[in-house]
């Protein structure tokens, strides 16, 4: 977890290495990825500028401001980089990818996978390191914090034998996590029992038990034909992460229409929006009809900081929610400076979730025939569904998070 003034911490080390000297980039590396991992930043930013190169993590989903330090004078930061990664050092015009390796740092970053990006910018290469640490990760449905009633109804879902079960929100909401979660609890419940194969872009953790593969674009491994291929390896289980065209999105229905479990993630802002998107994407409504078991959808707010925070005061803390009394509702103290939040009001953060579950053949007859979201959501909420909104509203009155922080991650929903 953060500790006090962690940020401060990596900024005056940073600053204490000599850019002359030939190992800058090596210390330099390897201080901003141990100190990323001790406070578990999900992504690390090096960005070029005028001034140097900028650094910053994000942490609880919010990018934070490490400072701007020298490039090194004949070692570079970015290129230390790519040579973890085994990049090609010598293109620096085009955009790059690769995993590090972890074992040279030893202990330190032991358990973490990490993945490294580049991007060719004005000012010269920026890189972009995604920490994925497996100690930290939700393992299973119960580890996820979901609403108990989801939790209970997904875990029964996905115990299924065929059907579509789709995992949705907007990048950074954490779907791919419950989607590796929801993998091993099948893997835990049957002892290994069923068939699971996954098709990713790209494989961002592994999971025992199960075949996991990665489309590459370069040798005509696509999501597409990886799919057909795929379902001829007598799979119970599938997981396509992430569906984004209309060709995998019909191959992925096929197989839940087919006897396999087909489960992926998808973006989309809503439950009732991705019935639409999926409409859209051209998915007749007879095959969406016979095959959606669930659709989860998710977001991820920051909780507030218990030692820290705050009644709210006026109006304007209540950030447009209109919610009847203000008892037990609390605003974050931005600024305050408490150690254990390192002023930022928040500690952690916990997920909203929503889950509709078209069960009965009238209400999926209903609910799919409809196109309008606000429609679909209507009635949708008319059966039981309890929204993300709501979900929010009650998150907000018990005092875990506050309106703003869930204003700005749900926006005006
Ligand atoms: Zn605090």
């Amino acid at each position: 977890m953060s500790s006090p003034s962690c940020t401060l911490r990596l900024c005056n080390s940073l600053k204490e290495l000599d850019p002359a000297d030939e190992g800058y980039a090596t210390r330099f590396v390897d201080c901003v990825l141990v100190a990323s991992r001790e406070v578990s930043a999900s992504d690390l930013h090096l960005q070029p500028t005028d001034a140097g190169l900028d650094v910053r993590w994000r942490l609880d989903g919010v990018l934070q401001s490490i400072g701007t330090f020298p490039r090194g004078e004949s070692t570079d930061p970015v290129t230390r980089l790519k040579v973890l990664a085994g990049l090609l050092t010598y293109r620096q015009d085009v955009p790059q990818e690769g995993r590090l390796q972890n074992d040279r740092f030893g202990d330190a970053m032991c358990g973490v996978e990490m993945r490294v990006s580049t991007f060719p910018t004005l000012r010269g290469e920026r890189a972009v390191v995604r920490l994925f640490n497996n100690s930290d990760q939700p393992w299973f449905l119960d580890d996820l914090g979901l609403p108990a009633d989801i939790s209970d109804t997904w875990h029964h879902r996905i115990a299924e034998t065929s059907g579509a079960l789709i995992v949705c929100g907007p990048a950074g909401s954490g779907k791919t996590t419950t989607a590796y979660a929801s993998i091993r609890q099948i893997v835990n419940d049957t002892d290994g029992g069923r068939s699971v194969v996954t098709i990713e872009d790209p494989i961002e953790v592994e999971v025992a038990g199960v075949a996991q593969s990665q489309v590459n674009a370069n040798s005509d491994f696509t999501m597409v034909t990886g799919l057909r291929s795929l379902l001829r390896q007598d799979p119970e289980v599938i997981f396509v992460g992430e569906v984004r065209d209309p060709q995998a999105a019909g191959i992925t229905f096929q197989a839940a229409l087919t006897g396999q479990l087909a489960l992926s993630t998808f973006h989309a802002n809503s439950a009732a929006a991705a019935i639409s998107r999926l409409s859209d994407m051209g998915i007749e409504p007879y095959v969406l009809r016979s095959c959606i078991r669930g659709i989860l959808h998710q977001r991820l707010v920051r909780k507030l900081c218990e030692d820290c925070k705050q009644p709210i005061a006026s109006e304007s803390d209540m950030a447009g929610w209109k919610i009847e009394t203000r008892d037990g509702i609390f605003a974050s103290a931005t600024g305050v400076g408490c150690q254990s939040c390192q002023g930022t009001g928040y500690r952690g953060r916990m997920l909203l979730a929503e889950l509709l579950v078209p069960d009965d053949g009238s209400i999926r007859q209903d609910l799919i025939s409809r196109s309008e979201v606000s429609e679909i959501e209507k009635f949708a909420v008319a059966n039981g569904m309890v929204t993300v909104r709501e979900r929010a509203v009650t998150a907000i009155r018990a005092g875990k998070t506050s309106p703003a922080e869930a204003r700005r991650v749900l926006g005006f929903l």
